[in-house]
């Protein structure tokens, strides 16, 4: 290794996260949100620490193809289903389970007419509007997939837009919406992210879908991981690679936008925007210089980020700077910089090796 940027993955953090969701809905079967490279903390590492599992949730077939390869042999569900006609073969040949959201897909399906058994979850759209078939459309669509050989139903269902606000009433009237169209109706349900699953008890149902949250970082804006006695898995960490004495007026970086208020050191960490540190991250984000607090100072550039080390007399050229993680909420960079902790973790970028412990 030679700069000395990582991302530290805790495996044992990532199953503690799993068994407080299993204890949280313990009637509900649980699909491990793995897209988005395991939400940057890597897709097949973390889908062998999360065996217990009852299912895998991912974006894409390419996706579902490394966990296959892995020898991983859940059920694996397409979140958004297929984009193109064309993935089916690989879809039915590797048995992954589609969520079928738009009736062009019941079209392709029903050209390709598979001849293994395939596994499809209808999704509703109960007032998020994004992916989904309209209320209406739910019979139809049931017909015509019970028309269509070796599609198997697995269930029924949808997404809320806003349970990440414990007092927002939306989510309440989705779970009304789904209730109406799915109760009576065979199949499972699933309804619940991260957020519904520690928030909305009452949406657990059959099946609760967790991706956030089995990272160890919070859904809710207000509130902390540890607050729900969840474990971070990702520390993003770096070295100091210089230390500067700087005076009173020194502007540093990019810009010149940080003034030296008075004559202080100034410390230069290897990390930046290059590797997923967020750019818009202000003076005054904070940082763990060798377990102690810290903030940055200057504009974040590609390779390195410049700190505020007054009051730290025993920082060295080599002492570690961690970004988040163990000791620093990603919750508060994430604040910091404008942003939400999913972003933060799913841009770390390829050139930070991921570290397992
Ligand atoms: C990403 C995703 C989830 C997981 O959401 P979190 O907020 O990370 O828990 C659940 N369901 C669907 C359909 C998703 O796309």
């Amino acid at each position: 290794m030679t700069r000395p940027v990582r991302a530290r993955v805790a495996l044992d953090a990532l199953r503690s996260n799993l068994e407080l969701a299993r204890r949280t809905a313990p009637h509900s079967r649980i699909l491990a949100v793995v897209k988005a490279n395991a939400y940057g903390h890597g897709l097949v590492p973390v889908a062998q620490a999360l065996e217990a599992a009852d299912a895998f949730g991912v974006a894409g077939v390419e996706e579902a193809l490394f966990l296959r390869q892995a020898g991983i042999k859940k059920p694996i569900v397409l979140l958004e289903g297929f984009f193109h006609g064309a993935e089916l073969d690989e879809v039915i040949r590797h048995r992954l389970s589609l969520v079928l959201h738009a009736a062009h897909q019941l079209e392709a399906l029903a050209a390709a007419a598979p001849a293994a058994p395939l596994r499809v979850w209808v999704k509703l759209d109960t007032g998020m509007h994004r992916l989904g078939f309209a209320p209406g459309e739910l019979p139809s669509v049931l017909q015509r997939l019970q028309a269509l050989e070796g599609v198997e139903l697995a269930g029924l269902m949808t997404h809320f837009a806003c349970a990440d606000d414990r007092a927002d009433p939306a989510t309440r009237r989705q779970l009304e919406r789904f209730d109406a169209l799915a109760g009576g109706l065979e199949g499972e349900h699933s309804l619940a992210n991260s957020a519904a699953l520690l928030g909305w008890p009452q949406t657990h149902a059959g099946w609760v879908r967790p991706g956030l949250m089995l990272y160890g970082i919070s859904p809710f804006v207000d509130s902390l991981a540890v607050d729900h006695g969840l474990r971070p898995a990702m520390t993003l960490e770096t070295e100091l690679i210089a230390i500067r004495d700087c005076a009173a007026g020194d502007a540093v970086g990019y810009g010149g936008a940080w003034v030296c208020p008075e004559a202080m050191p100034v410390g230069v960490a290897a990390i930046g925007y290059g590797d997923g540190y967020p750019r818009h991250a202000p003076a005054g984000t904070p940082v763990l210089v060798d377990g102690r607090p810290a903030q940055l100072v200057g504009r974040v550039s590609m390779d390195m980020i410049t700190l505020d080390l007054r009051g730290l007399p025993e920082a060295r050229v080599g002492s570690r700077v961690s970004l988040w993680g163990e000791g620093l909420p990603v919750e508060h960079i994430a604040r910091a910089a404008g942003t939400i902790p999913y972003e933060l973790v799913c841009a770390v970028t390829a050139r930070v090796p991921l570290v397992y412990e």
